[in-house]
């Protein structure tokens, strides 16, 4: 009955992702979904890469917080389309809550929308939004040993940002043992060290967010959901 309701549910996201994802495909819109622990910095990351494509890549951004608009406040001062989304205690977001967001955004005025799910490394990455590009954010205060340990989220990226990399000499984190770990458990993505806030590393950063279009054909991401979360 559990695994029944688990597989109804999961077909349910599924099919809304793909709805989603033909959609922008229409607008040629890329959403970009970023994952990560609280405290990643996910939202710096998104503060530093609107103040530095201002004015050339028109971004959009839907928050994803369990109760607060805390994030959404700081995004909305930067000038950009934001809608907050709070799940009520629900420990990720689904298609439906982007699709629902997708609609009270102008999606015919942007290039690409960031979506900041909800802080955890574990359940968002079983759930399909209907991204075209999925990135992990890993910040160097938690350790250089995370792959391993979250190897569904960290296997479902197509980039990985290490962040707070103005901490290094205090973490100890040796990006040479992330890396290892990282593609032991099949990651192949990028790896993107960088400080938000110093602006080291940036640059390829939003080089990479420059060269991501929407795949034309709407076609689904198949990594996504190769194994169960
Ligand atoms: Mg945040
Ligand atoms: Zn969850």
């Amino acid at each position: 009955m559990q695994v029944l309701l688990a597989q109804k549910l999961t077909q349910a996201n599924d099919e809304a992702a793909a709805a989603n994802r033909r959609r922008l495909a229409r607008r040629g819109v890329t959403l970009v979904n970023v994952l990560g622990s609280p405290g990643a910095g996910k939202t710096a990351l998104l503060e530093a890469t609107i103040a530095r494509t201002s004015g050339r890549l028109r971004i959009g951004v839907i928050e994803g917080d369990l109760w607060t608009a805390r994030d959404g406040e700081r995004i909305a001062a930067l000038g950009v389309d934001v809608v907050q989304l709070n799940t009520g205690g629900a420990c990720h977001l689904d298609a439906g809550m982007v699709s629902r967001a997708l609609s009270r955004l102008p999606l015919a005025a942007l290039d690409l929308v960031f979506v900041e799910n909800v802080g955890n490394l574990v359940c968002p990455a079983a759930f399909d939004l209907g991204e075209s590009h999925r990135v992990v954010v890993l910040s160097m205060t938690e350790g250089d040993d995370k792959p391993g340990k979250y190897p569904t989220a960290f296997r479902s990226a197509d980039a990985v940002v290490v962040s707070k990399t103005d901490l290094t000499e205090y973490t100890g984190f040796s990006l040479t043992a992330f890396e290892q770990d990282l593609r032991s458990v099949g990651c192949r993505a990028p790896v993107f060290p960088l400080s938000a806030l110093g602006g080291a590393g940036l640059d390829a950063w939003v080089a990479w967010t420059y060269g991501n279009r929407p795949r034309a054909d709407g076609a689904s991401r198949t990594h996504v959901r190769k194994e169960k979360g």
